[in-house]
């Protein structure tokens, strides 16, 4: 077999929800039954044609396999479940006599369907981006069970076009799997390897049938050590995967990509293999360092893909380094192609769709931009680097204006954050705090609460975009939002809850809320990116020196405060979640934009303080998902996380009772980080998982205020008193009643009135339940 050349320019994957979220508007109107299957579909084609068209207008070949067929409804572990088979059995009525799944049935999968609980939903490496989670068992049948990818690489080719299918690798797969309910102990869907094999080598041969010339497969799995097979069976899988799939006898050519990180001494394991193309991400990771010799002649033989464009971030960044880097590549292989280090699905499509980010624009680089830059540095490496010199001069130029524009670097600012010592980072003793709030706050035992935001009801959106539109003025919009409030606290006051909260009406969403009012950043108009499936966020752009030019939520939260004699939690983002769903400045460590944020937020509940606001909240539910997936660099992620929480919380009175929120449940993973941030008060997500984490809790010895939610606000179900009550009790089996708080799972935000007013009615009567018998 003659290998085709691999395209000099490529990249990953390109965003799927469209320019203008089509996709999720199209899919959503499937979901609601306002469009049917075959109009999806039609939806869905003409987005990817459209998609091919405008990645060959930016620069990428349209018959030398540089457009990547990275197209999904849903999610692209989602697709490779499906295109293997791998459905769960309690999903096994939506499969045909042909062992095919239809588009209902797929989105079923995705999202649950009458009691049959969806697949479940995780972070995908260190992005923002969630994946669905396989399931597999020593039961599970694979078989070719859906065509889609290959029937997709026809349609472009009908249309003229040689585009490169991307499906997620066949190791990366099962490593990203867990076992299926009912597999015996210590069953791992790695062990499944062997029979998953055959489909791949089916699909692989279809789609050279089809006319493909290279497949790339997609193994970040390899670049993550965390996770629970050892770095040996990892190795071990990806030898044999490739040694069945590289030696097929009619097959495209095997592109296979690891972004996210370093491959590691997976390098070699590929280089003996019989791919024919490598992708390295050079942004996160780095070039194979020690190669044996035998490595070193292989990958000689090979194409190095470098993945020098960021795929993560939005800056248009050091195109002279990125060619560098690129460059340097022929050290390994006479065979050099330029790519993005990611997919570009985590970042917006067009920085030209963007009308108000001023000076801002030139600084920054979307998925088109980034589609250019590739194309750029592909030329250069063809006809060397004085033809491409204009183009890196202008990124050189634009990255040094960046960096010395003004609000880069805040004089003020920076003086504060260099004088900070170790008493900014410390409150007093807790015993000497639990004292002072009980005297403070005189609260029940098992004080109830919620996590912060009541539902955002229609009028709540609407008021937003119609003072948005100019069409609402200011001061309207405030009087409803107090309007707004008054109600939410007359309800939690009828209810009986013990502390009340201003139910977040006012904020369009957790960060970019804090992104408006604070300097520093900006916000996007188009700039959206895909969460999970049809969900979509729009990241702020964190790109000069943060800080506070006036309160925020202070008079919202005193308005609160006045309406009522219990007492008003204020509410705060904290610094590890803004930088999280920020797109964030990556010309210092992230600790030291932490850092800056931290002292905005200090400022501010110092405010609020000031103004009679005895508790403050201050979510950090990401302060797991930025966890760096390498061990090494764990710790020192840790110290700035917790210490930033620390730095702005640490200000206040013994008296002032400081909460946070994280959302999740595997507190074992990072028991160490909670315990650090020292809040009084932490509520965590528990119902799901039924008060699992329980066992956690009382093996780590945690002895501060904990609110394990007692009831999921993931569904519209109104949980009974006895469900409520027994999650309570399951509770206190674990954790001393002196430290148990009572709260939902999470924000109620995405919830109906009537679901969520009968829900705290049975909370608050279960705990008064328990309150009597206890
Ligand atoms: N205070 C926020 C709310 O209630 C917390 C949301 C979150 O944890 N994601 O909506
Ligand atoms: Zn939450």
């Amino acid at each position: 077999m003659t290998t085709p050349a691999f395209p000099t320019g490529t990249i990953l994957g390109y965003p799927r929800i469209g320019r203008r979220r089509e996709l999720k508007k199209a899919v959503e109107a499937f979901w609601a039954g306002r469009i049917d299957a075959a109009e999806l579909e039609a939806a869905a084609a003409a987005l990817r044609t459209a998609t091919r068209e405008r990645l060959a207008q930016l620069g990428l070949g349209r018959t030398d396999s540089a457009i990547p067929e990275s197209f999904s409804f849903y999610d692209q572990v989602l697709d490779a479940a499906v295109a293997v088979g791998a459905i769960p059995p309690r999903f096994s009525d939506l499969v045909d006599a042909d062992g095919a799944i239809d588009l209902a049935g797929y989105f079923a999968l995705a999202r649950g369907e009458g009691d049959r609980a969806p697949l479940e939903m995780t972070k995908w490496f260190d992005t923002n981006y969630h994946y669905l989670v396989p399931e597999i068992g020593p039961e599970t049948t694979f078989s070719l069970a859906s065509d889609r990818i290959v029937r997709q690489f026809i349609e472009a080719k009908d249309a003229g076009l040689i585009t490169r299918p991307v499906l997620v690798g066949p190791v990366t797969f099962l490593l990203l799997a867990k076992a299926a309910t009912g597999a015996p102990a210590g069953f791992q869907p790695i062990s499944r390897l062997a029979d998953l094999l055959p489909v791949y080598a089916e699909l692989l041969e279809r789609l050279a049938a089809a006319g493909a010339d290279w497949v790339q497969l997609d193994e970040p799995g390899l670049v993550n050590e965390s996770i629970p097979v050892g770095r040996a069976a990892q190795l071990d899988a990806l030898e044999r995967a490739y040694e069945v799939l590289g030696g097929l006898a009619s097959r495209p050519a095997i592109f296979v990509a690891a972004p996210y990180g370093s491959l590691g001494d997976a390098v070699d394991v590929l280089a003996a293999s019989a791919v024919e193309a490598i992708g390295f991400d050079l942004v996160r990771g780095s070039l194979p360092i020690g190669l044996t010799d035998a490595a070193r002649t292989a990958l000689a033989g090979k194409t190095i893909v470098a993945g020098v464009i960021d795929g993560h971030n939005i800056w248009r960044g050091d195109l002279a380094g990125a060619f560098e880097s690129a460059a340097a590549a022929f050290e390994l292989s006479p065979s050099v192609a330029v790519s993005t280090s990611t997919s570009l699905q985590h970042v917006p499509h067009d920085v030209d769709d963007e009308t108000k980010l001023g000076h801002l624009s030139g600084w920054l680089a979307f998925a088109d931009q980034k589609v250019e830059q590739v194309a750029t540095l592909a030329a250069g490496l063809i006809d060397g680097r004085p033809a491409i010199a204009d183009a890196l001069d202008a990124a050189s130029v634009a990255l040094a204006q960046r960096l010395s524009a003004s609000g880069v670097r805040d004089g003020a600012v920076r003086a504060r954050a260099a004088v900070l010592s170790d008493v900014d980072f410390a409150r007093d003793d807790y015993e000497v705090r639990v004292a002072a709030q009980q005297q403070a706050l005189d609260l029940p035992p098992l004080p109830t609460t919620t996590i912060g935001s009541f539902p955002q009801t229609g009028e709540i959106r609407r008021a937003r975009a119609a003072l948005g539109r100019g069409e609402l003025s200011e001061a309207d919009y405030v009087a409803e939002m107090r309007a707004e409030i008054a109600r939410v606290v007359a309800l939690q006051e009828e209810i009986g809850l013990d502390v009340l909260v201003h139910g977040e009406p006012e904020r369009n969403d957790m960060v970019q809320y804090f992104a408006e009012n604070l300097d520093g950043f900006d916000v996007t108009e188009h700039g959206w990116v895909q969460s999970y499936g049809s969900r979509c966020t729009r990241p702020s752009i964190l790109w000069g020196d943060v800080s506070r030019p006036k309160p925020i939520t202070v008079e919202w939260s005193a308005y609160t405060q006045s309406l009522t004699s219990k007492p008003v939690k204020g509410m705060l983002t904290g610094p590890v979640t803004i930088l999280a769903w920020s797109f964030v400045r990556d010309d210092q460590p992230l600790g030291d934009t932490a850092r800056q944020v931290a002292l905005a937020l200090r400022d501010e509940i110092a405010d609020l303080e000031a103004a009679g606001i005895a508790i403050v909240q201050v979510d950090e539910p990401a302060l797991r998902e930025l966890l760096p997936l390498e061990r090494d660099r764990q710790a020192d992620y840790l110290d700035w996380s917790v210490g930033s929480f620390r730095l702005a919380t640490a200000g206040v009175a013994a008296a002032t009772q400081i909460h946070t929120h994280l959302c999740y449940s595997e507190f074992g993973v990072i028991i160490d980080a909670i315990r650090g941030l020292d809040a009084d008060v932490t509520s965590i997500e528990a119902a799901r998982s039924r008060m699992e984490v329980v066992v956690d809790l009382e093996a780590s010895g945690f002895d501060h205020g904990i609110g394990p939610g007692v009831y999921d606000i993931h569904s519209p179900r109104v949980p009974s008193v006895a469900e409520v009550t027994e999650l309570i009790e399951r509770a206190l089996d674990g954790i001393p009643e002196r430290q148990l708080w009572i709260n939902p799972d999470c924000g109620l935000k995405t919830r109906g009135y009537d679901e969520t007013v009968a829900s705290l009615r049975n909370m608050l009567e279960a705990t008064r339940g328990v309150r009597a018998s206890v």
